[in-house]
């Protein structure tokens, strides 16, 4: 997979062995401006943590400043450093508006889509490949929705089934939750929320890409492991420059809301499954999503090792001089029975979620390792959903990757 990661990006620091500085998509290092950034390391370094530079380069374990996907104060997606540039292609029409609600088939094979445009009805054909890339909740949805599913569910909501594929099976997402403590100063990333500072810096970001609102307020992220005995990471922490609460506020007037400090520990070794399911047979309802979240007592047991590191972190003496009173949870927790209650009460799925159409060796996955629907002559699937699980960190550019990947694999698959 690197030379793909390697060539889907621009890393502003430079090419080496691991990154890429030719690529489509602007990544740039998190510029730390807050003035606690400094006690965050002290208080990581006494703790023992080990620090990195560059987590997606040689050594990916550890704290170090988080990187985003920004091009000069603009974010670098798919749509801007791959579409846009394409759109004058004349083999491409971009149809916006578009609901996608089923594949249509001649017998195995996929031979285009219909979709809902200001109201009607419309069909696309294919006489080459069809890639479905809605997401993964979506691409599994639609699938369903097109017979290609779990036969038995097909058949509860009516749709007769063309192929039985464990589609919308193996749902993965991180859950993740937040620690907070109150901040005796006021930090840079609310000061700037001054309204009158905010609506200049908004203008001036919007008109010439500089300022501080053209820039995100930065945070420290670290790939750690819960246990010593583990290979490999299974926590992600993220100490982000922002208030949880921070708002925009008027000078005079005593409407801001309390500063904070926060942190977040997210779960990347999750072993809980969950499901997309369709509610009906109508594209216009919407599918269910049953995560399952913390099924497996396992995740619960990585996510309480990762409290009392983020607990001791957020209490270090190195943040003595940040730290008034600690917020949610508002006392220092102890005991497990208490952990695991707050971890319950407050953790979330980080938009993440992956693998409801798994590509794998075998009769169990949805997709060939080609990409290909499984029993399918043409149909193929590229973006979360074909994740075999779902990556220990953060998705978007593996997904680009992913894409890069495919192309460069079909190319070489006759037609
Ligand atoms: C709030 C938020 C914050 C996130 N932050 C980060 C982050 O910091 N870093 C990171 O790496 N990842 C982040 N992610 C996750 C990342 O955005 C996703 O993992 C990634 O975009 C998934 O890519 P995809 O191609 O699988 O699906 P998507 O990016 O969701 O693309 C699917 C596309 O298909 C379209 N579509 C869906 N159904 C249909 C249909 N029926 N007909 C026609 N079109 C359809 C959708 O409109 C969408 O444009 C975040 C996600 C969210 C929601």
């Amino acid at each position: 997979m690197l030379p793909f990661f390697r060539r889907s990006e621009r890393w502003l620091l430079g090419a080496d062995a691991w990154r890429g500085a030719e690529g489509h998509v602007s990544v740039e290092p998190s510029a730390l401006r807050d003035p606690i950034a400094q006690s965050w390391f002290a208080a990581i370094d006494a703790s023992g943590q080990g620090r990195t530079t560059d987590y997606n380069g040689e050594s990916p374990e550890g704290f170090g400043p988080m990187q985003y996907s920004v091009d000069h104060g603009r974010r670098s997606s798919a749509a801007s450093a791959y579409l846009k540039p394409a759109l004058s292609r004349p083999n491409l029409r971009l149809i916006k508006r578009a609901t996608v609600t089923r594949v249509l088939f001649d017998g195995r094979r996929a031979v285009g889509v219909e979709y809902m445009r200001a109201g009607r009805n419309v069909q696309a054909l294919c006489s080459d490949r069809l890639v479905l890339s809605m997401g993964a909740i979506n691409t599994p949805q639609v699938l369903m929705l097109s017979g290609v599913g779990p036969a038995s569910h097909l058949k509860e909501v009516g749709i007769d089934p063309v192929l039985d594929l464990p589609v919308g099976k193996n749902l993965e997402d991180h859950l993740g939750y937040f620690l907070e403590w109150e901040r005796r100063d006021l930090d840079p990333f609310h000061a700037s929320l001054r309204l009158d500072r905010i609506a200049i810096n908004m203008m001036r970001a919007y008109l010439f890409r500089t300022g501080p609102a053209a820039h995100l307020p930065g945070s420290i992220g670290g790939f750690i492991r819960s246990s010593p005995d583990f290979v490999a990471p299974d926590l992600q922490f993220l100490i982000p420059f922002i208030s949880p609460s921070a708002n925009v506020w008027l000078p005079f007037q005593n409407v801001r809301t309390q500063a904070e400090f926060a942190v977040k520990v997210q779960l990347t070794s999750q072993r809980s499954r969950g499901e997309v399911k369709l509610a009906s047979a109508d594209f216009r309802t919407r599918p269910q999503i049953v995560y399952n979240s913390l099924s497996d007592d396992h995740d619960l047991k990585v996510l309480r090792a990762g409290f009392r590191i983020a607990q001791d972190l957020g209490n270090s003496p190195a943040l003595a001089a940040f730290r008034k009173a600690p917020r949610n949870p508002d006392r220092v927790l102890d005991h497990d029975k208490d952990i695991d209650s707050f971890i319950r009460s407050t953790a979330i799925q980080q938009y993440h979620p992956a693998s409801t159409c798994a590509m794998g060796g075998d009769s169990r996955a949805v997709l060939t390792n080609e990409l290909k629907v499984r029993g399918t002559a043409n149909l193929f699937v590229v973006d979360a959903s074909a994740m075999p699980r779902l990556i220990s960190g953060n998705p978007n550019i593996v997904i680009i990757m992913m894409a890069a990947r495919a192309v460069d694999l079909w190319k070489q698959m006759p037609t």
